[in-house]
């Protein structure tokens, strides 16, 4: 089978997947059989050293379907895990903004109205500043309350999502998220490319990259 026809193959496993907001991770490894796992945002596949792209190829196409149909389970239970990381960070001891204890205490539901809130108006000046360093504009940004993720980006309506806890750390860990979610407008993947065009637009990155590595959610 021609190889373009193989690679136009793989491209429709990724735009299908890429809709139901998974991601196609392969690698190739010393493995005996092609091997599927399905995590949050993510189908990870790893491929036999022996196995061809097109071989590839057809067993992810194979794949694709079971992958959406159990891609909200797979949340689910991720979900579960993370909430009581996501209840600690907003449980009444403490209240943080931008990563500095206020000098009172709200409860969950105020919390979230308090972040949501600060997080509104910070945003027009952080895409403002952001927008031309990395040189990509969102048409639309959204504050959700997300469990398992501190941003999205639909690449496609070029929309990016924000989670409304981010305000809890402080302020260059949101502006880190919009680096990154803006980047994907460049790059819809987590390659090599992708994180030099991060690190162009924000050298110190990493650090606030691991402060939010690890607590209530991740980045996709
Ligand atoms: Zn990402």
């Amino acid at each position: 089978m021609p190889s373009a026809y193989q690679s136009s193959l793989l491209k429709k496993s990724i735009q299908r997947l890429a809709q139901a907001d998974i991601e196609l991770h392969i690698s190739k490894k010393r493995v005996k059989n092609i091997n599927f796992r399905l995590k949050p945002h993510k189908l990870m596949v790893s491929v036999p050293l022996f196995i061809s792209s097109a071989q590839a190829a057809q067993a992810v196409m194979k794949r694709v379907s079971w992958a959406i149909a159990n891609h909200p389970q797979v949340l689910e239970q991720y979900k579960r895990q993370q909430l009581p990381l996501a209840q600690a960070l907003t449980a009444d001891s403490t209240l943080l903004l931008w990563g500095k204890e206020q000098p009172f205490t709200l409860n969950h539901d105020e919390k979230l109205a308090y972040y949501r809130q600060h997080l509104s108006e910070a945003i027009p000046a952080l895409f403002a500043k952001w927008q031309p360093i990395v040189g990509a504009t969102a048409n639309e940004i959204r504050l959700k309350k997300m469990h398992t993720r501190w941003g999205s980006c639909n690449t496609r309506a070029r929309r990016i999502w924000l989670s409304v806890y981010l305000p809890a750390y402080p302020i260059a860990c949101t502006e880190y998220v919009i680096v990154h979610e803006l980047c994907h407008l460049h790059h819809a993947n987590h390659s090599a490319e992708f994180w030099q065009t991060v690190a162009n637009a924000m050298p110190d990155y990493q650090h606030w990259h691991d402060m939010l590595a690890g607590k209530t959610g991740k980045l996709d």
